[in-house]
């Protein structure tokens, strides 16, 4: 499994301001969406493309344009962080949504919902921003495979070593496009540095959610 760090200076600059605890969630998901236009325009780099001729002003011109045969399935919550980059980008792209989400005690990912457009023969970005243990990487992908896919691509915006591995030897076939590869995994399986829980962080729900404390009239 080819695992890819988006390293152009504008995804760092990105990627370290969403690090920021400081950051606010109408800042983060500003940052967010930018940041994965970069790992997108990475991830899509191989897919096919379509020889078409245009007329310039000036002139008969030869150019490509991508094939129509895009999805993109982000896992709730947190990917639709991720999401409005890839709708923005290919207004075309039919989206699916995959529900995922960690049992604290196991660690281990239960689905409570799923929505899929047909994907036999597409291309699908696979959207979740922290590839913590690969637990939901995972059985998202072994979901989005049984519908036979041209191919799967997996966009995060951290990976951990451990969710790297765990995807490397369960689905070897898909590459994972990632704005940096992190040091390791708390006991809660949060990623180390990381950036926090990316969900909380997104939607103003964590305690440290950066927003300054509005402060109440007395009585
Ligand atoms: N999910 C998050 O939001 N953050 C992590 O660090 C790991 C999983």
């Amino acid at each position: 499994m080819p695992l890819t760090i988006v390293d152009h200076p504008l995804a760092q600059h990105l990627l370290t301001r969403l690090r920021d605890v400081e950051t606010p969630p109408p800042v983060f998901r500003t940052l967010a969406k930018r940041l994965t236009i970069a790992l997108v325009l990475e991830a899509v780099r191989g897919l096919p493309t379509v020889d078409l001729k245009v007329d310039t002003p000036l002139e008969p011109a030869e150019g490509r344009v991508i094939s129509p045969d895009l999805a993109a399935v982000p896992i709730l919550r947190a990917g639709l962080g991720m999401l409005e980059a890839v709708t923005e980008l290919f207004p075309e792209v039919s989206v699916g949504y995959v529900g995922l989400e960690r049992d604290d005690e196991t660690l281990r990912p239960t689905s409570y919902y799923e929505k899929l457009p047909p994907l036999e023969g597409r291309h699908v970005l696979l959207l979740d921003p922290m590839l913590a243990t690969g637990g939901s990487a995972s059985g998202a992908c072994m979901k989005l495979a049984e519908r036979n896919p041209a191919e799967i691509l997996f966009v995060c915006v951290v990976a951990a070593p451990q969710g790297v591995e765990k995807m490397e030897r369960d689905h070897p076939e898909v590459p994972v496009f990632a704005a940096a590869l992190d040091r390791d995994l708390n006991d809660k399986g949060y990623i180390l540095p990381g950036l926090g829980d990316f969900g909380d962080r997104l939607f103003g729900t964590g305690s440290e959610s950066g927003l300054p404390r509005l402060s109440r009239p007395p009585g």
